[in-house]
């Protein structure tokens, strides 16, 4: 996020300069513009009986009550908006998430855009729409809390002409056109970075004729507004992609929501360094200690119906609907990847936590209505993801208000991404950006469990597997992949230290591992679990969710009677099947972290051992795929993804062997807790030989 906030301060400079460049030139017309603008207030100021009331404005258009009622007239669709007396000065939530996008423009179907606060002012004749800043905190008992605003800039978003007031009943109504059709809550159009090729593909401005608001909806709790914006350009020179019919052109839509501020009665819980929650940050300004931050974990409301009881159901559970859209092979095993994590909820003490049900066939509302938590299914030209689980939060608490999860069919085919033989690593340059660019929500967990499906699929049909146990191997994927996505949306961010917990033997004992998570977490990127003896093939991917994932749930829900219940639960981080380190720590790419127990595709306590298993599994396979995977009369195609997958899982196992050299090891415990080391210990000097003799023999040896 950073890069970005230092982009838009280059830019802002960059047309303050062209500002200053343009304003002689327009000098005179800006004189004529202040003529009529003075005209146009005269014209205001005429007497009070020629002012039209609500209803004269408004005949001839569509009546749609809800949270700010909208009046849609008929002839040109424009909107008016209703705000009452009592909404002014209160607090709202913004909330927008793309309807439809193409890839080029940073907008794909589904994708959240985060959420705000604002509120409304009046300021004489205007109504103003305000972005509150939410990032400080001051104690208010303490007298700095009076300067609370120092050097902190809310952001005035618009202001709007009240164009009627009706006193009577305390209504304003003012053109809202401009809230929904302009970029007023949410920069669209992607900024143009200073590194980009002149012939990177760009939108060209935003249309203000051919922008439209395709659909409004409006409930008690909210309004929703569906956006087309089309961003055009006389002419372009990258037209973009075959998803992009004409670069002149472009479309993005975008369903931007107004909501209520949830009821009081949520507890706030404050995020732990040991457990990997996403996080509304917050600092506190009054703090006299070294550690300022109050970020508030995300998570949903719930109460027990029963609050004496040690597991009651919940008042109201987290419901996930299954869209229409999703193969019906898929559907039950989706619902099994939910309702696995009810396990969790339970050491939480809520019992049916978790409630699936199917969207039926004629239901009148989409994914797009925020009332609605859903599974999604989308078959995209570029898929950006094989499963997305983002959720959007109240920035004043961190409550969990919705949450979809998208799943791209693409990923449970056949098709191989790698394009070029080169581009064997660019899964981990994919990786690399998640790291550094992307919001915090953007998973490559199902984009590797593609790969790591199909190099099982193309080994299994090496071994000559049945037909049985390919569908199991891809049925265990989906469920893991589902359990994954789903621990996004309760909160919880990726665990790539989890799989550690379990040494290869384990992993290979058909019996211990059934059941259970290959890993202490499904929130890692794991490697799938093959064994070269078949004899030894336990399940290929997490069934069920991990000891990690069951203990971070009763952090974030366990309704707990004392400071100290939660502190004692806390201290147990230091149990080795509660290891955790997130993608701050994570080694994915070279250069990045020290701790190489925290990667993403290793698997086992011994990731050194397991990654040269790989090796010596590939080079197996390597040896026959010339035989095995040529058919007479077909194309070479099998052929060629069978030697991509297979040369992919060798650069993945040689980037969790290299880390092990000059690697150290990070500790989260806090100063004297049991069980806790010390912060930093450097990886033994017999496992760093271990990972440079395995480099030598498996990687740079002439005949690797
Ligand atoms: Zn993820």
């Amino acid at each position: 996020m950073k890069t970005q906030k230092f982009f838009y301060f280059k830019s802002f400079v960059f047309f303050l300069t062209l500002l200053i460049a343009l304003v002689p030139t327009d000098a005179t017309a800006q004189k004529k513009n202040k003529k009529k603008k003075k005209d146009a207030q005269e014209e205001v100021q005429k007497p009070k009986k020629d002012e039209k009331s609500i209803q004269e404005l408004t005949k001839g258009s569509t009546k749609l009550e809800g949270l700010f009622t909208i009046y849609q007239d008929t002839v040109n669709g424009s909107i008016q908006m209703v705000i009452k007396e009592d909404q002014i000065g209160k607090e709202y939530i913004y909330f927008s998430q793309v309807g439809n996008g193409v890839l080029e423009a940073s907008s794909f179907k589904g994708s959240y855009q985060g959420s705000k606060i604002f509120k409304i002012n009046k300021y004489f004749d205007r109504l103003e729409f305000e972005e509150v800043n939410t990032a400080f905190y001051f104690d208010p008992n303490n007298p700095l809390s009076k300067a609370k605003d120092a050097n902190i800039s809310n952001a005035i978003l618009e202001s709007l002409k009240i164009e009627s007031y009706d006193k009577k009943n305390g209504l304003y109504l003012v053109k809202s056109d401009d809230l929904f059709k302009k970029e007023t809550f949410l920069q669209v159009k992607p900024p143009r970075f200073p590194n980009q090729p002149p012939t990177a593909f760009s939108l060209g401005n935003l249309d203000k004729d051919k922008t439209k608001i395709k659909e409004i909806r409006n409930y008690p709790e909210n309004t929703n507004v569906l956006t087309e914006y089309v961003y055009s350009q006389p002419s372009v020179l990258n037209g973009g992609s075959e998803a992009v019919t004409d670069g002149r052109n472009v479309s993005v839509q975008l369903y931007q929501t107004f909501l209520e501020m949830p009821d009081d009665g949520y507890e706030v819980r404050y995020d732990d360094p040991r457990v990997g929650y996403f996080t509304d940050e917050v600092n506190d300004q009054t703090a006299t200690g070294s550690i300022t931050y109050r970020d508030m974990i995300h998570r949903w409301r719930l109460f027990k119906k029963d609050p004496n009881a040690a597991l009651s159901k919940p008042v109201k559970p987290i419901t996930w609907w299954i869209e229409n859209t999703t193969p019906m092979e898929w559907r039950e095993t989706i619902k099994e990847g939910v309702l696995e994590w009810n396990k969790a909820f339970e050491k939480a003490g809520f019992k049916n936590a978790m409630v699936v049900e199917i969207q039926p066939d004629t239901a009148t509302w989409d994914a797009g209505d925020i009332r609605y938590n859903v599974l999604r299914w989308t078959s995209s030209p570029q898929p950006p993801f094989g499963g997305y689980g983002p959720s959007f939060s109240n920035p004043r608490t961190g409550e969990l208000l919705g949450a979809d999860i998208m799943l791209e069919y693409v990923h449970f085919t056949n098709r191989v991404f790698y394009d070029k033989l080169f581009d064997l690593g660019a899964s981990s340059s994919e990786q690399q950006l998640e790291a550094s660019d992307m919001p915090q929500f953007y998973c490559s967990a199902g984009h590797l469990m593609h790969e790591n499906t199909m190099f099982g699929e193309c080994f299994l049909e090496a071994v000559g597997a049945s037909d049985l146990e390919m569908e199991r191997m891809k049925k265990e994927a989906m469920k893991s992949l589902i359990m994954h996505e789903v621990g996004h949306t309760l909160g919880l961010n990726h665990n790539m230290k989890a799989s550690q917990i379990y040494s290869i033997e384990q992993l290979q004992d058909t019996e211990f591992i059934k059941g259970k998570a290959l890993t202490g977490s499904v929130m890692d990127y794991t490697a799938i679990n093959l064994t070269k003896d078949r004899t030894k093939q336990g399940q290929y991917y997490d069934m069920s969710v991990g000891p990690y994932d069951i203990w971070a749930i009763q952090f974030g829900y366990t309704p707990f009677k004392t400071a100290a219940e939660k502190m004692a639960l806390l201290d147990q981080s230091t149990k080795p099947e509660l290891i955790f380190g997130n993608d701050a720590d994570d080694m994915r790419s070279p250069g990045k972290a020290i701790d190489p127990r925290v990667n993403v595709g290793d698997l086992s306590s011994d990731a050194i051992q397991y990654a040269i298993n790989i090796y010596d599994l590939t080079n197996d396979m390597m040896g026959n795929l010339k035989l095995q995977f040529s058919e007479k009369g077909q194309s070479y195609q099998d052929l060629r993804r069978a030697y991509y997958l297979l040369s992919g899982q060798r650069s993945n196992a040689g980037d969790v062997i290299s880390r092990y050299i000059g690697g150290v090891y990070v500790d989260r415990a806090m100063i004297g807790q049991e069980g806790g080391t010390q912060p930093y210990t450097p990886v033994s000097l017999e496992d760093q030989k271990r990972a440079m003799n395995a480099l030598s023999k498996y990687i740079f040896a002439p005949d690797a």
